[in-house]
This record gives structure tokens, C-alpha cells and sequence, in this order.
């Protein structure tokens, strides 16, 4: 994979499963610009990214705002003057049932989970429709293809990501960019380290593999995605849940 003197954007890159992604990109020498609605874990990444030998730059984001995400492409095009990778990885959790939920926990999960993956496609295309090369990585979740008791905004979210990023695919093959997700399935972060330890034994009871996955694995479909080796693969999702869904 060849990815000489490219620039990713990963959102929510300051923990978890987008630090990681982080971390595999700046070990392949992509420079970098990690977005995160925390400060303190973006400043914490940079430092630990640039002992890489890349350049990386951090940016305080929220994905649900179009006035926040058009500075942080700003902040990119002065910076780098390109963006070739976009990840879209920042996502949360309200779960409740659905009876229960709340229409704010509804609005706020929707907002950053499907709207910010709009927000961040639509400000990152502009620059690689110019380019005639871009590679966009949505973040959806098994929760989009089974289902999930108490994750209905959840689940709403991560299908809609999917749906959104196969019209991307289409609407912008003819101009070198590809569009897909990867559904992650249980991965070890702190999104998942909050359910009670009964809750995790049922889960893992499902898992043909026996475990839940780690960040690493999920970084490493996306980084197959985001490369110029996947040029042919577009609309696609990739699953990475050992074989919880197939
Ligand atoms: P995580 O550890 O909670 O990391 C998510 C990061 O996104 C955090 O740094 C968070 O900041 C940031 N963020 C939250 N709201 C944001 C906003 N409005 N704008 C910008 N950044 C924001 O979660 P994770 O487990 O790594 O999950 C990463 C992605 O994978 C999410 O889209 C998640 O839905 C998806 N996923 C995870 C799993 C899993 O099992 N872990 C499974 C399927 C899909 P704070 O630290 O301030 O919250």
C-alpha cells in the first residue's frame, strides 16, 4: 500500500477504535489531521503520532455542527493544502428503549453519528472532486444490519450510514473517490468497557470467534479501504465481528 504524501482526516481519532486508526496510518507515513470533540485526547494523540515521523495536526471537532466542521477543513487546507482520507469514526452512544427514549437522546444520537458523516462527506468531496482521487470510511456497526435492543437511534444511525455511503459511491465513482463502511461488531473501547459483565458473556456467547475484537482489527479493514489498493471497491461494507453477523 502506497500512500506517499497523502493526508487523512479521522474524526474522534483522539481514543478508541480512531486512535487506532490513527496510529496505523501514521506507521504507513500519512500525514495527519485528528479531530476530536475532546482536546486534551487530541493534543495526546498528536504528541504520540508525530514520534512516527509524520506530520499531524490537531482540531477541536464537533461532528454535528456544519460551522465546526468547515473550520476543521480549513485548519486542513491551510495546513496540507489536500485531504485525500476521510474517516469517519466519531460516534456515540444513549441507549434506552425505545419507549423510554428520550427525543433529545434521539436528536443528539442521530446528529453525530449520520448527520456529522453528511457534514464531513460533503466539505472533504469538494476538495477530492478537484483532486479526482479521495478515499471516504464510514464507521457503521453490526447494531445497522441485526438490530439492537435499546439502540434504536443507534441502529437507525449506523443504517443510514450505510445507505449514505453507497449513494457517495455513486455519485462520485466517475471522480476517483470511493465510498464504503466497515460494520465493526464488539470491539474492546471504552464504548463497550460500560456494559455489565452479564450483558458482555451474553454477547460473547454469540461470537463465533470467542472474543470481542480489538481496535486493531478494525483499523486494519479500514486502512485496506483507505488505500490506493481498494480502487476498484466501492459502496461496499466491510464486516469485522468474527462472525457474530454474516
Ligand atoms: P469511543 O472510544 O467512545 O471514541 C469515540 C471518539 O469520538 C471519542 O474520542 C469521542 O470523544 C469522539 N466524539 C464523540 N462525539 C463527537 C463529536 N460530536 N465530534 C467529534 N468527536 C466526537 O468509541 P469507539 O468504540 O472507538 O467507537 C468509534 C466508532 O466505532 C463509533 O462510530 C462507534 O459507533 C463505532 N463502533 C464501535 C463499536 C465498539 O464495539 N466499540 C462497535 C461498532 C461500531 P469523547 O471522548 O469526548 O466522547
Amino acid at each position: 500500500m502506497d500512500f506517499k504524501g497523502q493526508v487523512a482526516l479521522v474524526t474522534g481519532g483522539g481514543r478508541g477504535i480512531g486512535r487506532a486508526i490513527a496510529e496505523g496510518f501514521a506507521k504507513k507515513g500519512v500525514n495527519l489531521a485528528i479531530a476530536d470533540i475532546n482536546p486534551d485526547a487530541v493534543s495526546e494523540a498528536v504528541a504520540a503520532l508525530t514520534a512516527f515521523g509524520v506530520r499531524a495536526i490537531g482540531i477541536s471537532l464537533d461532528v454535528s455542527k456544519a460551522e465546526s466542521v468547515k473550520k476543521t477543513f480549513d485548519d486542513i487546507r491551510k495546513e496540507f493544502n489536500r485531504i485525500d482520507i476521510l474517516i469517519n469514526n466519531a460516534g456515540i452512544t444513549k441507549d434506552g428503549l425505545l419507549l423510554r427514549m428520550k427525543e433529545e437522546d434521539w436528536d443528539s444520537v442521530v446528529n453525530i453519528n449520520l448527520k456529522g458523516v453528511f457534514l464531513c462527506s460533503r466539505e472533504a468531496i469538494k476538495d477530492m472532486s478537484k483532486q479526482r482521487y479521495g478515499r471516504i470510511v464510514n464507521i457503521s456497526s453490526v447494531a445497522a444490519f441485526m438490530g439492537n435492543a435499546g439502540q434504536a437511534n443507534y441502529s437507525a444511525s449506523k443504517a443510514g450510514i450505510v445507505g449514505l455511503t453507497k449513494t457517495i459511491a455513486k455519485e462520485y465513482a466517475g471522480r476517483g473517490i470511493t465510498a464504503n463502511a466497515v460494520a465493526p461488531g464488539f470491539i474492546k473501547t471504552a464504548m463497550t468497557d460500560v456494559l455489565p459483565e452479564n450483558v458482555k458473556e451474553e454477547m460473547i456467547k454469540l461470537i463465533p470467534a470467542g472474543r470481542f475484537g480489538i481496535v486493531e482489527d478494525v483499523a486494519n479493514a479500514v486502512i485496506f479501504l483507505a488505500s490506493p489498493d481498494s480502487d476498484y471497491i466501492t459502496g461496499h461494507v466491510i464486516h469485522v465481528n468474527g462472525g457474530m453477523y454474516m
